[in-house]
């Protein structure tokens, strides 16, 4: 038995195989070759075989997720079948010998450079579709695959996954997740807390020599057992059946009120990635979505997501949470969320950087489409829309404005929307906290993000593990921009919440019950446990 430790991010025990997704950079090297026929032919044979791929990813995709998200599928087929495509990688075959795989990825890059020249947002981002498909030509033709392709239930292990790897795996195979990377507010850590799915990170000692073998993994301990021997086997099973005695226990507070022993309120909101969260949302008996981050339709989109699809997505959410509050953060792209197709120039400080609001407010096209996908999903239940990293009253002036400008667009195209939307911000910056005051008079509401405003606060990254050590996070610092948060909230009328990963941290309930806190926005799984502190408090 082999005992790795590391830290546990996303509670629960979990046994089962594990598959190492070993990701190896596919270098192709400049070769020449002799026969340029046999040569064009092993082209031929590996293009028509991503074809083919693609024919079953976008079958698949189009059953589970829907067929406006199968659609890239479809245009990524195409390509391959494109003329002056395939022209160019027979002439550098042909004209100068070169070898499959490195006119490929000649071709790609050339056709590349092209398209990321134009000033049209959606032609630069066919870009990064050269490069997927030739990528995926190239994989056929060395051999060397990089997919994340889990075809049976086991415990995903990896050096680290980036949360738009994260959001392609099939949670219905996933038992648990491993990692010898990542921390506790990295994004891969809060979508494994959405997701249900047992998780530990930062693990010493892991590599693809686990991969196949039987593991156990325990995230209270923050422990992973690799082939372990018959007493951890049978120590491990009896705390299994402990937990899931609990989790019985805490279903019975399902329908039951969030209300302290001397009767005070608070609303317990779940928070999600995607509407593949919703069963778990409503399992668990959330009173509200209080954080919905947008910005995983863009990560999972192969391209800039259409006002059409983002509606599709925000209707279905709205309609299924049947009239329950639905705060939806606008897109929070940048620092450790990034997306090729965005195009972002290199940043020395990327949390510190061009990210969420501000980039909202530098490309206002991209945010009008998915304002407009918004408010027109309106009408489908009870929206509330949410600004990410503000830090300033200007900010919210500006970002009004492209509000009002895009309700008069559809007004004057006659399209529907509520007028009941309520507008609020995240207070997840010293700044912000600090002026909460005067920024309270121009929202509806705050939702308070402890993760950036932890970080920004003790000047402690949050996706460096190394640091761990001198971050408190319960530091008095942060507890009092809480606090004067809540109480500028209060005084100016409107409610506060919290959206970060404090918010579901039980030692902290009573606390924030005692600030006022009016909703807290955790992850799924900490709904009834939470539940169960508040019904236990005595203010
Ligand atoms: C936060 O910063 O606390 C928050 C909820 O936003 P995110 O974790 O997505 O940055
Ligand atoms: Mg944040």
């Amino acid at each position: 038995m082999k005992v790795l430790r590391g830290q546990g991010v996303s509670s629960g025990i979990a046994f089962g195989e594990i598959y190492y997704y070993n990701r190896t950079p596919n270098v192709v090297e400049k070769t020449r070759i002799t026969d340029a026929a046999a040569e064009y032919k092993r082209f031929e044979r590996s293009r028509n075989a991503a074809i083919r791929e693609l024919d079953a990813l976008h079958s698949k995709t189009a059953e589970t997720i829907g067929e406006l998200d199968a659609g890239i599928f479809k245009v990524h087929q195409m390509m391959l079948e494109d003329l002056d495509y395939c022209n160019s990688v027979h002439s550098m075959i042909e004209r100068d010998r070169l070898s499959a795989e490195y006119a490929v990825e000649l071709t790609a890059g050339s056709f590349a450079d092209v398209f990321e020249s134009l000033d049209d947002p959606i032609m630069q981002a066919r870009a990064i579709d050269i490069k997927d498909i030739s990528q995926r030509v190239i994989e056929i033709l060395t051999g060397k695959r990089n997919t994340l392709a889990v075809d049976r239930p086991s415990i995903i292990a990896a050096d680290d996954l980036t949360p738009s790897e994260t959001v392609m795996l099939n949670r219905e195979l996933i038992l648990g997740i491993i990692t010898s990377a990542g921390s506790m507010n990295s994004h891969t850590a809060i979508l494994s807390r959405t997701m249900g799915v047992p998780a530990i990170v930062s693990l010493s000692g892991l590599d693809k020599s686990a991969d196949g073998k039987k593991a156990i993994i325990d995230t209270d301990a923050g422990t992973v057992y690799i082939e372990p021997d018959e007493k951890t086997f049978e120590e491990m099973n009896a705390k299994l059946k402990c937990s899931e005695h609990r989790k019985m226990l805490l279903k019975e507070l399902v329908g039951k009120d969030n209300v302290t022993l001397d009767g005070k309120r608070i609303d317990i909101y779940a928070n999600i990635g995607s509407v593949g969260d919703i069963p778990l949302v409503k399992k668990n008996d959330a009173g509200g979505i209080g954080l919905f981050r947008s910005e995983f339709i863009y990560l999972e989109s192969d391209g800039y997501p259409s006002e059409e699809s983002q509606f599709q997505v925000y209707k279905t959410v709205l309609e299924q949470m049947q009239g329950r509050r639905v705060v939806i953060r606008t897109l929070d792209i940048g620092a450790d969320k990034k997306i090729d197709y965005f195009n972002l120039p290199e940043e020395e400080n990327p949390a510190l950087g061009f990210r969420a609001i501000r980039l909202c407010l530098s490309r206002p096209e991209l945010f009008r489409t998915q304002l407009r996908a918004l408010h027109r999903a309106s009408v489908c239940g009870r929206l509330a829309i949410m600004f990410p990293m503000i830090i300033s009253e200007k900010e919210i002036e500006d970002t009004m404005a492209i509000v009002e400008d895009v309700k008069l667009s559809l007004k004057s195209e006659n399209i529907p929307f509520s007028d009941n939307v309520e507008y609020g911000i995240m207070i997840e910056t010293p700044a912000a906290a600090i002026i909460s005051d005067i920024l309270a008079k121009k929202v509806d509401f705050f939702s308070i993000g402890t993760n950036d405003l932890t970080q920004y606060t003790l000047a402690a990254d949050r996706q460096n593990v190394n640091i761990e050590p001198f971050v408190d996070i319960h530091h008095e610092a942060v507890i009092r921009l809480i606090e004067s948060t809540v109480k500028n909230a209060h005084a100016e009328g409107i409610w506060c919440g919290i959206c970060g990963e404090l918010g579901a941290d039980t030692t902290m309930t009573k606390k924030f019950l005692e600030m006022g806190v009016d909703e807290l926005s955790v992850p799924s799984a900490m709904v009834l446990e939470i539940r169960n502190t508040v019904r236990n408090i005595k203010l």
